[in-house]
């Protein structure tokens, strides 16, 4: 299974402000990937923060 997100702004796209992110919402397999899209994550909510 895989929560639906935005591929540029790694938003939900019926729920914006939520980003599902790591193994949970099926972006993640594994520590390495779970951390890099943890990563790309907080990159898409620090350049929302910078306006
Ligand atoms: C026994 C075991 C061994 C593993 N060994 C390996 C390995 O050798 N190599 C490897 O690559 N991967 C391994 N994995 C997989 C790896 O641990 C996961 O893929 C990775 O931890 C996923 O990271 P995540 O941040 O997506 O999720 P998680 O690490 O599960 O983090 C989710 C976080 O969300 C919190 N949370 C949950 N619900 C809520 C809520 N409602 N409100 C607030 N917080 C909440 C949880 O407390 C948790 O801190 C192993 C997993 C297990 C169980």
């Amino acid at each position: 299974m895989r929560v639906d997100r935005d591929r540029d702004t790694l938003q939900s796209p019926t729920l914006p402000g939520l980003y599902p992110v790591g193994e949970g919402a099926g972006f993640a397999g594994g520590i390495m990937s779970a951390a890099l899209d943890g990563i790309r994550a907080a990159e898409a909510i620090a350049r929302v923060a910078a306006g």
